[in-house]
């Protein structure tokens, strides 16, 4: 029989056009750029069906006994809420909060749709029973889903009234009685060469006349005429130089439309921009997704932490005092991510739905936050291990060749012997210079959207008037004598 990692791969041979390096990708799972990550998440998804560990990444689905992953739980309770939180936290810590991709944030949006649908049902009268539909099968199939929201950057100057703008933007050019047919690009799609599905909504909002652009589709990555447009590969099959470019290169895409049918099952809004954007702003989806990535980071950043400070003891200047202090400073980040998420989860609540809402403010707070903790953090890493990244042999390898004998002698550190000094080196080396390690810097900066914005927009949403209040009322009374 086969285990679910391994249905996994069989279920992404389904003619989807994967492009890299000029050429359609064929086996996935055979494929250099792809091998590595695949088994990463073939092991993750085998935990559903290990009896030591499924409880703590899913539950047991009422209907079949069979266990989900804990995204697909719509939370309740505290109770629940922790449960999605351990979950979340067990998939991040066997990847070392690398891979940040891994369904649980697009199946979390899902999940929050399903839980809100009868109040997302005002948007459009068959949402509720779509997204009713596509949620089981999601959590049954166990399908591997991503976003791709944004739209291509060509001139970010011009919006939709410019007409090449307008048609390079994903936009819908016929309704035939199947579905409707879509043409046009959108980025940046995570994870996109093997997930099932594509959640696909425009991330800003759209002008009330662009009826066309309005949509929030699920659109099944085999579709024909949808290309998956691959950056270059940072995968490294060399697991001793390059351990986390060896399993845990996501892969990032942009999607092609050109003319692809999506039927109307998968079509959850069309043509009102309006009913998009109270989709897309849905504070209880919302927060249930991004409530995942602040778990994340909290483990990313425990793991760069880990990472300095055994290289600072490596290397022997942990005694100094103002490595200490960015020793200290890089706690005090992870205690501010981790207090944060504390605090989403004790002050969450019942929404109007019965779904037990983590605090968004808190999460988003953590979000933008993480924006400058993690280059940060990299920085701190780089001050530490000064010229030691580029003082390491081609190759852990070198250690058994003809200079075996004095690189162990040259290469050793403080605390450590030389062949593991190395492979340290070369794991932060990974963190912080490889293609891997510098799209992880950019990922932390702009996964959740532009951070500029996401700062003012945080300022945009407050409630100002509880912190200009008390200053207004202590002029005025001052102004009494
Ligand atoms: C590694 C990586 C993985 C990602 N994965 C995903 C994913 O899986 N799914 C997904 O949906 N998205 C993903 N994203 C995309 C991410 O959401 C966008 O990159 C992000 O929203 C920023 O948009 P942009 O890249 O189009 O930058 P732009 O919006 O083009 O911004 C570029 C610069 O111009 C400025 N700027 C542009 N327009 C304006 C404006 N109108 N007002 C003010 N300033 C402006 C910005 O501040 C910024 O400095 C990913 C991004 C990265 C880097």
């Amino acid at each position: 029989m086969q285990t679910r990692g391994e249905r996994f791969f069989q279920s992404l041979k389904d003619g989807r056009n994967v492009w890299l390096d000029g050429r359609k990708v064929g086996e996935l799972t055979g494929h250099p750029a792809f091998a590595g990550t695949l088994r990463t998440i073939g092991k993750l998804f085998d935990q559903l069906d290990d009896a030591e560990v499924r409880d703590e990444v899913g539950f047991p689905v009422e209907e079949t006994g069979v266990y989900a992953h804990s995204s697909f739980l719509v939370p309740r309770s505290p109770a629940d809420l922790a449960q999605r939180s351990r979950a979340f936290a067990h998939w991040a810590k066997e990847t070392n909060g690398v891979m940040s991709r891994l369904s649980d944030y697009a199946r979390s949006l899902v999940t929050g749709w399903y839980g809100a649908r009868e109040r997302l049902n005002r948007l459009d009268s068959r949402f509720a029973g779509k997204i009713e539909a596509y949620y089981r099968e999601a959590r049954d199939r166990d399908l591997f889903l991503t976003t791709s929201l944004l739209d291509p950057q060509i001139d970010r100057s011009k919006g939709l009234d410019d007409k090449k703008i307008a048609e390079r933007y994903l936009h819908v050019v016929k309704e035939t009685s199947e579905g409707i047919v879509l043409r046009g690009a959108k980025m940046i799609a995570t994870g996109a060469p093997y997930s099932h599905d594509f959640l696909i909504f425009s991330f800003h909002r759209l002008p009330h006349a662009h009826k066309k652009h309005a949509h929030a589709l699920i659109v099944p990555a085999g579709s024909a005429g949808l290309h998956i447009v691959c950056r270059e590969s940072f995968a490294d099959a060399r697991e001793d130089d390059h351990v986390l470019s060896a399993h845990y290169d996501e892969m990032d895409a942009v999607l092609l439309f050109d003319d692809v049918l999506v039927p109307w099952e998968r079509v959850l809004l069309y043509g009102d921009a309006d009913a998009v954007w109270q989709l897309r702003t849905n504070r209880s989806s919302n927060a249930l997704a991004f409530h995942q990535t602040v778990v994340r980071l909290a483990v990313k950043l425990e793991f760069v932490a880990g990472v300095t400070f055994a290289i600072a003891e490596a290397i022997g200047v942990n005694g100094f005092l103002h490595i200490q202090e960015m020793l200290g400073e890089l706690l005090t980040k992870i205690d501010t991510i981790e207090a944060l998420l504390l605090a989403s989860e004790a002050h969450a609540e019942a929404d109007e739905s019965g779904i037990w809402v983590p605090k968004l403010s808190y999460i988003d707070t953590a979000r933008s936050l993480g924006t400058r903790l993690y280059p940060r953090a990299l920085d701190i890493l780089r001050q530490v291990g000064g010229g030691g990244f580029v003082q390491t042999p081609s190759s852990v390898a070198d250690f058994n060749g003809p200079i075996g004998d004095l690189l162990h002698r040259y290469y050793e550190g403080a605390s450590v012997g030389a062949e593991q000094k190395v492979r340290l080196f070369k794991l932060a080396w990974d963190l912080i210079g490889s293609p891997l390690g510098s799209r992880h810097e950019l990922y932390e900066r702009f996964y959740a959207g532009d951070p500029v914005r996401a700062f003012a927009g945080q300022y945009l949403s407050a409630d100002t008037s509880r912190l200009t209040e008390p200053v207004w009322r202590l002029l005025n009374e001052s102004g009494r004598g």
